[in-house]
């Protein structure tokens, strides 16, 4: 790899200096800045009002550390997922998500994941590295190009639901967010942003203090321990009760109701006392409910619950008038379904 430095690392402030020190005009920095991040330039070859002189200078000193959509494969409906290859030959995949309102990108945080969810195809590949913010800015703007050139407009919503845990890479998801909302990136309104967690809990309260404007989604899958230690070992580490009064804090303090992401299973969670115990749970803190269809990862320990059950659910949820959407899977002929991202191809 080479020595030189990712110039994407650099702050506006730092190109700006840069230039100062090399005896040129501060000015000089704004244009590159604009360069990278409003024009997406992939080489310094790119950035044509700009010398030969001084984009030799650059070549000189950095690289541009950008990724690459290596795959693109688009569904019958519409979805698109990319694999993403990254500076170091790692891949993560995203996916573009049209419906009939909105346009979303998925994307992702992690290389692989470190937690175990049992449904979970990414969970099987086992954690690389974190992605670094520039990773997950560009598979924002690769998707957002992407989705001008099939769908005829931008992007409208944005989900950390890809491969990893986004509250696990903290600081780079909340820097890249910054780059997505900020004039000088996409300039994207955070409220049609949502961070998916499987529930971090001092994340989430240090994301209440931070008084972060996305929303907040967390995969609760049961509202029981044992039920949810069984199918997502981390629960054992996390339980519950702390999930809970991490959860108050966060409406406490940002007055911001939370999705709870719910697949229901059969023989797993598809019994009254898992209904109740959702229930109760949603009358913590105030809530909707998304019920994600299963996407079968493979052997069968696994199934989708039957619709009776799923509709003991919905009007179990409906009598205490909490919202509840029951979430139908896109994408899924190319694997790019909730689940089911595992660089396959
Ligand atoms: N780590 C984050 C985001 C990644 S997954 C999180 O846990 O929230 C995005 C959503 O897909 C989560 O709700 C996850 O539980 C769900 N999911 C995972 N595997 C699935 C599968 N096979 N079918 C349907 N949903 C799945």
């Amino acid at each position: 790899m080479s020595k030189k430095k990712d110039i994407r690392a650099l702050t506006k402030e730092q190109l700006r200096d840069f230039f100062v020190d090399q005896g040129d005009k501060a000015f000089r920095g704004n244009q590159v800045y604009e360069w990278l991040w409003q024009k997406g330039a992939h080489g310094f070859d790119a950035m044509t009002n700009l010398s030969k002189a001084t984009r030799a200078l650059l070549e000189e000193h950095f690289v541009i550390n950008h990724i690459r959509v290596d795959q693109m494969q688009r569904s019958s409906d519409g979805t698109i997922k990319n694999a993403v290859r990254l500076h170091d030959g790692l891949i993560v995949e995203s996916v573009l998500i049209p419906t009939a309102t909105r346009t979303t990108a998925c994307v992702s945080s992690q290389v692989g994941c470190s937690l175990d969810c049992k449904f979970c195809a990414t969970a099987r590949l086992k954690r690389m590295r974190n992605l670094n913010a520039d990773e997950i800015y560009d598979q924002v703007v690769a998707i957002d190009n992407e989705s001008r050139l099939y769908h005829g407009h931008p992007l409208s919503n944005i989900v950390f639901m890809g491969m990893g845990e986004p509250l696990m890479n903290y600081n780079n998801v909340i820097k890249s967010i910054d780059k997505i909302t900020s004039e000088e990136g996409l300039g994207m309104s955070p409220r049609r942003i949502t961070v998916s967690t499987s529930g971090v809990p001092k994340i989430i309260k240090k994301m209440a203090d931070d008084e972060v404007r996305f929303h907040l989604a967390v995969s609760l899958h049961s509202a029981i321990d044992e039920v949810r230690t069984r199918i997502m070992p981390f629960n054992e580490t996390f339980p519950l009760k702390d999930l809970r009064e991490a959860l108050e804090y966060w409406y406490e303090k940002t007055e911001r109701r939370i999705t709870y992401e719910y697949v229901v299973w059969d023989g797993i969670n598809d019994a009254k006392k898992d209904i109740d115990a959702l229930v109760r749970f949603c009358s913590y803190v105030p809530c909707k409910v998304n019920l994600i269809e299963y996407n079968p990862i493979d052997d069968g320990e696994f199934q989708q619950a039957s619709k009776k059950a799923l509709d003991a659910y919905i009007s179990a949820l409906e009598k205490r008038n909490i919202v509840v959407n029951v979430r139908r899977s896109r994408g899924k002929d190319i694997d790019a379904a909730c689940g089911q991202l595992a660089n396959k191809s």
